[in-house]
Order: C-alpha cells, then structure tokens, then sequence
C-alpha cells in the first residue's frame, strides 16, 4: 500500500491569537508524535510539504470579492465590509498571514487529492486540512477556505465519484453545500446535534436537491454518544451506502473534536474509538484522501492523527507512548503515558438517552435515503 503524508512546518508560523482554541502548535505536536513512533520514516510513504494554492484555483468554490477582502486583511489593510465576510471577530479572527496559511492549507489537500487521482497512492493524509465550514463569501467556524471542496471539486474534474465522510463533531456544513444538488458526491457527515451545537444544521432532513436528492446524508448525534452508540449507528449507515453508491475515492474530514474531553464540544469517544472508525473508514474506501479538522483538547489531536495515520498504513502502534512525546504531552497537560484513553463510564440514562437518539436518527435514515439507494 503506498501512501503520503502531507505536512509544512510553515503552519507553525501562523496563530488565531492566545484567546483562540485552535492552535496551530497541534499540527507540529502531532508530527512529533508521528515522527517519535518512526511513522515519518516509513519505505512506503512519501513525506511530503504543499505550496499555496493558486488563486484561481481557490474561485473554484470561493467568490472573487471574498478572496480579495481575505488577501487584503491578511496584509493588515482595513477593509469596510470584512464583517459581512465573517471576518475580524470570534471564530474567525484577522490574523497576520491569515491568506498566506489558507491557501497553503488548500494547497495541502489538493496536493493529497492528486497524489492519489495520479494513482501515485493509495491513501494520502493532510491533517492540517479538514476546515469544512468556510463558505464561498465567507468565513465560518475557524475555516477561511474549504480546502476539502477544492480537494473534491479536483477529483470530481477527474470524472471521478466522490463519497465524502466527515466524523467531526460539527456538522460539514460547507461541503454538504457545495454538493447540495451533485449525485456524483454523496455527502455523509455525523456529528452532535445542531440544535446544541455550531453550526446549527445537519438534521437528517437535509437530503440533497435536485438531482443531489438522497446524495447528503446526516447522523445528528445526542451530547454523551460514546464509541459503541457511536459504532452501532455508523455501521448501520456508512458501509451500506458507501457500498450502493461505489465511489472512486473517499476523502474523509477526521476531526477529533468528538473527543470526550474536548472542550468546545459534548461527544464522548475515545482515541481508540476513533481509531476504529478511521479502520473501518479505510478498509471501505477503494482509495482514500483523508484531511483533519476540529480538535481543541492538544494531546487528543496527536494521539488520534497519529493513530490514524498508522491505520492508513496498515500499522499497530505500541500503546506505551515513546518518552520524548510523553514529555511534551505532559506539557499540555496529558500525564498518562497510553496512546489510548482509559475506559469511561458514562451515567446510564445519558448512555440510554443518546443510544435511543441515534436509533431513531438512523431509522429516519432508513426511511427516507435508503430506498433512493436500492437499499432496503
Ligand atoms: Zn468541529
């Protein structure tokens, strides 16, 4: 199995601001971490750094004004009208370089989606990558550019079928609107529920439009959905229709913020949890183009990431974590030394609470997307 790893240690450069939860140090802790378990050495897997993407590449999906209100903050010029872009406030701060990093981001992705439609190989990570919310005019949940739109707008010019699954904790609002009324890019994103979290969409009722009616398929999630209510509704979902709809390729959004400790955000899995979600995800895509996305609590970032990327290469990890990495973990806070999380018990009634929402999501599911599929 051949396989690329993407990653710059530009990213490093660039910071949201000491009040933002995403810190762009989690990109570099998780390749130490990679790096400490020998996994940025291995003979079948290129290691490579993106360049920015183009311009006009980024127009693909993202209007010209808002490109142009994005590259003219970013060099600190004030500009009337940066607001209405979702831009200078909360979620999305102006940040100097804030253009230069979106577009090596964008560049990240689409070098893994080439990688892969070149048949150079079979599965390709950028785990800087993931940032699904961003808009075509504006900026949305600490996403300036949707690089995972521009990487399926790439593959899609290929003529190829795209499924694309996203396991983080918010829903893919913006890839689900890209490819609302597309039937070659079936959609799949699970996450908690938009009633109690950003960005408020998500429900099973988004089915498509058009000729995408059926092609956008969401799994809302209870607060305190732990890996087997997790597992139980993912299996009942993903695989059928990844089986009937037989895409070329699977790019997949691995955002861990579905991580029971992380702090914006109510899931409940674990690492190892994760980790067999992204097994399954891998085993079911013929080849496989796989980003990041949300995580705020740092160790669960460099824990799973580097989990994930082991997968993706058909590898198990020791859980012990190697000592280098222990100690920089326990910078932040992580004092265990497992890759893995200790069991958690969860209170009956919040398990029962969120098992018996995830039955009646993926029975709606059933219902209404199923036999748009030929399934059952
Ligand atoms: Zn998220």
């Amino acid at each position: 199995m051949k396989t690329a790893l993407i990653h710059s240690d530009q990213y490093s450069r660039f910071d949201y601001g000491p009040e933002h939860p995403l810190r762009m140090e989690r990109l570099g802790l998780t390749w130490r971490l990679m790096e400490a378990y020998g996994l940025t050495a291995l003979p079948q897997a290129k290691v490579l750094a993106p360049d920015p993407a183009d311009e006009a590449v980024l127009a693909r999906f993202h209007t010209r004004e808002y490109l142009e209100v994005l590259k003219a903050v970013s060099a600190g010029l004030q500009v009337p009208g940066a607001a209405r872009h979702g831009l200078g406030f909360g979620d999305n701060p102006i940040f100097p370089g804030v253009w230069e990093v979106s577009r090596l981001i964008a560049g990240g992705s689409l070098l893994a989606a080439k990688l892969v439609a070149d048949g150079e190989v079979e599965r390709a990570f950028h785990f800087a990558g993931g940032l699904h919310h961003a808009m075509p005019d504006r900026a949305s949940g600490f996403c300036y550019i949707d690089d995972p739109v521009l990487a399926i707008l790439s593959l899609r010019e290929r003529g190829w079928r795209v499924a694309y699954v996203d396991i983080d904790a918010h829903h893919g609002d913006g890839v689900q609107f890209a490819f609302y009324r597309d039937p070659e890019v079936l959609t799949i994103s699970t996450h908690e529920r938009g009633d109690r979290l950003f960005p408020g969409t998500g429900f099973v009722e988004e089915l498509g439009e058009g000729a995408g009616h059926g092609y956008s398929v969401n799994l809302p999630l209870e607060p305190f959905t732990d890996d087997e209510v997790y597992a139980e509704g993912f299996e009942a979902i993903v695989p059928p229709l990844l089986r009937a709809f037989r895409p070329d390729v699977v790019v997949a959004q691995l955002g861990i913020d579905s991580h029971l400790t992380d702090p914006l955000t109510h899931l409940a899995f674990s690492v190892q949890g994760f980790a067999l979600t992204v097994k399954r995800i891998a085993w079911l895509a013929p080849r496989l183009v796989a980003l990041g996305g949300g995580g705020y609590d740092l160790p669960n970032v460099a824990r799973a990431w580097t989990a994930a990327w082991a997968i993706m290469n058909g590898i198990e990890l020791s859980s012990d974590l190697p000592a280098q990495a222990r100690q920089e973990l326990a910078r932040f806070g992580f004092s265990d030394g497992s890759l893995w999380d200790p069991l958690a018990e969860l209170p009956p009634d919040l398990r029962r609470r969120a098992q018996e929402y995830c039955r009646r999501q993926v029975e709606a599911i059933r219902r209404t997307i199923f036999p748009l599929h030929g399934l059952a």
